[in-house]
């Protein structure tokens, strides 16, 4: 059965004296923002909640806008989680409002080991699913947080969690041994826009990009002609396009250096849940956080070594 609040009451949904809040299965409804988030709720819910993603794949965090079905789907929800740390742009003083007042609501990005955050332009970089092991870490907290809202699963959730961590784990270490195919020299990694910093960290890319951590600016054609001057002098052999931002500026640049287009990169979105593609020789689900990284390191392995 549906269940959403009424008309301006309990958006800021209390959990208490409301029943459950569930999903169309009867099952309760964890709502995620972005499908990175959205795998995770999936991977630690397991049977026994319905998980409902607002952004669906090539979907734009930084400008996605929530509609009136989402903000239901928000207020409907016994938990809402999200990325946090101004990933969800246009959304985030809501979230922030709805968790400061008590609201069942949680950012995956509060559970990150001090100091590990990158700071640049003055903002917190919120792209930590590069980084496989920190996003292992997102993931244990997450499932902390999920079995304190769900104490008759409390069990099932955190033994939920540590498979995820383990996994996410195994993924840091197969992405740190792929890397090493790209001689050092060559691991430059050219991109539209600054999502791929942490990665960058984890596996040992420079990275360069047109514009910078959130989507909203246009790429300036002094930022253009700098990289592509970067470009011509380290003789960088590909640069990539991202699946969820215009692939124009990349392109152009692409066509003025003559590197190659070394393929599309998943940036700030997954691919749909159950895409199975081909990662050097495994088979990956393009549509959860850990195929998604392996995939994209198959494509900057083969466009640079
Ligand atoms: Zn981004």
């Amino acid at each position: 059965m549906m269940k959403f609040a009424a008309g301006g009451v309990a958006l800021l949904g209390g959990g208490c004296g409301d029943g459950v809040r569930a999903g169309r299965s009867g099952k309760p409804l964890v709502a995620a923002t972005t499908t990175m988030v959205g795998d995770l709720a999936r991977s630690l819910g397991g049977e026994g909640v319905e998980v409902s993603a607002l952004m669906g794949p090539e979907v734009d965090p930084h400008l996605f806008k929530p509609g009136q079905r989402d903000v239901q789907l928000l207020r409907g929800a016994e938990v809402v989680m999200y990325g946090g740390l101004h990933l969800e742009g246009r959304m985030a003083e809501m979230l922030e409002r709805m968790e400061r007042h008590g609201g069942r609501v949680f950012a995956v990005s509060e559970g990150l080991r001090a100091g590990s955050v990158i700071e640049a332009d003055g903002a917190h970089d919120p792209h930590i699913w590069g980084d496989a092991s920190m996003w292992a870490d997102a993931a244990g907290y997450a499932a902390g947080r999920l079995a304190g809202y769900f104490p008759g699963r409390a069990e099932e959730m955190r033994a939920r969690g540590e498979e995820v961590v383990a996994a996410l784990r195994g993924v840091h270490e197969r992405l740190k041994g792929r890397a090493e195919e790209v001689p050092e020299g060559r691991r430059v990694l050219v991109t539209s826009h600054d999502a791929f910093r942490y990665f960058g960290r984890a596996y040992g890319f420079e990275v360069l990009s047109v514009q910078g951590i959130a989507t909203v600016s246009e790429a300036a054609l002094a930022d253009m002609a700098r990289i592509s001057g970067v470009i011509r002098a380290r003789g960088i052999k590909a640069v990539f396009v991202e699946s969820s931002v215009s692939p124009a500026t990349i392109k152009r640049i692409s066509e003025e250096t003559g590197a190659v287009l070394g393929g599309e990169l998943c940036s700030d979105a997954l691919g749909a849940p159950g895409e199975m593609v081909d990662a050097g020789g495994r088979m990956v689900d393009k549509g959860t956080v850990g195929g998604m990284l392996e995939y994209n390191m198959d494509t900057i392995v083969r466009a640079l070594r």
